[in-house]
C-alpha cells in the first residue's frame, strides 16, 4: 500500500468544498478569482500542503465565515484544532456541527466519528465509547470505529473488551484479524493455550512477563518513546513487540 500522509485526509473535506463552491460559482457564471470563500479554500489547501494546519485553520475559518452552511468544512475545521491540541475546542466545533438540524446522516456519523477521536484525545473516555458505539453500528462507518473502540479498551487495559471489539472488527474486514495483537490480549486475559495456536513459537510464552529490572534504555521502534524497563506493549503508541534494548 502506498503511505499517505494523515495531514491528506484533512485536505478531502476542504476538496468537496472547493468543488462545491466552484460548482455553485459556474451556476453563477461568476468568476472564480472573484469569490473570497474559493480564495481562503485554497489558500488553505497551500497550507496543508506545506503542513502548516495554523495556517490552514486561520484560512478555513476564514472560509467558514464566507459560507457558515458549508458544514464539511466545519468538521475540517474540528479535526484542525485537534491536530494542533486543542481537542476541547475540536469538540466544541464538532457538538456544534451535530445539533444542526437536518444534518445529513453521512456527515453525522464521520462528525461522531471525528467527536469520539476529539474525546480520546482530551481523555474522556466514557464519551468516546459511546460516540463509537453509535458508529460502529453503521456498517459503512463501523470499520474505523471499531479499530479505535480496539485502541480505546487497550487505553483502559480492558483486555476482554478490546478482544471483543477486535473479533468484531475482523467479522468485518477479515484482513485486520492482526494475530499478534490478538496473541496478547488472550496473554492478558491468560488464555495461553488460544494464544499459543495463533504465534506457536513467540518468546513471551516462555516468558509470561517482561523483565521487570534492567539497567539497559528501553526505546520503541515505532514511536521511538523511552521506557524505563522491558515491556510486550509500549506505553506510548500501545503497540505489541515495539520496545528493544537500545544498543
Ligand atoms: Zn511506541
Amino acid at each position: 500500500m502506498i503511505p499517505v500522509d494523515p495531514i491528506w485526509l484533512l485536505a478531502l473535506p476542504l476538496l468537496f468544498g472547493l468543488g462545491w463552491v466552484t460548482a455553485r460559482l459556474d451556476r453563477r457564471q461568476a468568476a472564480r478569482s472573484l469569490d473570497p470563500e474559493q480564495g481562503h479554500l485554497t489558500e488553505s489547501l497551500a497550507a496543508l500542503a506545506d503542513g502548516d494546519a495554523r495556517t490552514a485553520l486561520k484560512s478555513l475559518l476564514e472560509a467558514i465565515r464566507e459560507r457558515p452552511d458549508a458544514l464539511p468544512l466545519q468538521r475540517a475545521a474540528g479535526t484542525l484544532f485537534r491536530r494542533l491540541g486543542e481537542p476541547d475546542r475540536a469538540i466544541e466545533v464538532h457538538l456544534s456541527l451535530l445539533g444542526r438540524p437536518g444534518l445529513a446522516e453521512d456527515l453525522r456519523l464521520s462528525c461522531l466519528l471525528e467527536l469520539a477521536r476529539d474525546y480520546l484525545d482530551a481523555g474522556i473516555m466514557d464519551r468516546a465509547q459511546d460516540s463509537l458505539e453509535m458508529v460502529s453500528a453503521s456498517p459503512d462507518h463501523a470499520e474505523p470505529a471499531l479499530g479505535l473502540m480496539v485502541d480505546l479498551m487497550q487505553r483502559q487495559r480492558r483486555w476482554a473488551d478490546a478482544l471483543s471489539a477486535l473479533d468484531r472488527l475482523a467479522r468485518i474486514n477479515p484482513a485486520s484479524s492482526a494475530a499478534g495483537l490478538r496473541f496478547h490480549l488472550l496473554m492478558e486475559l491468560g488464555r495461553e493455550g488460544d494464544a499459543k495456536s495463533l504465534c506457536p513459537d513467540h518468546p513471551r510464552l516462555n516468558r509470561p512477563s517482561a523483565p521487570s529490572k534492567t539497567l539497559e534504555p528501553q526505546l520503541c521502534v515505532q514511536c521511538g518513546f523511552q521506557a524505563r524497563q522491558p515491556s510486550w506493549q509500549c506505553p506510548g503508541c500501545r503497540r505489541w513487540d515495539t520496545i528493544r534494548p537500545v544498543t
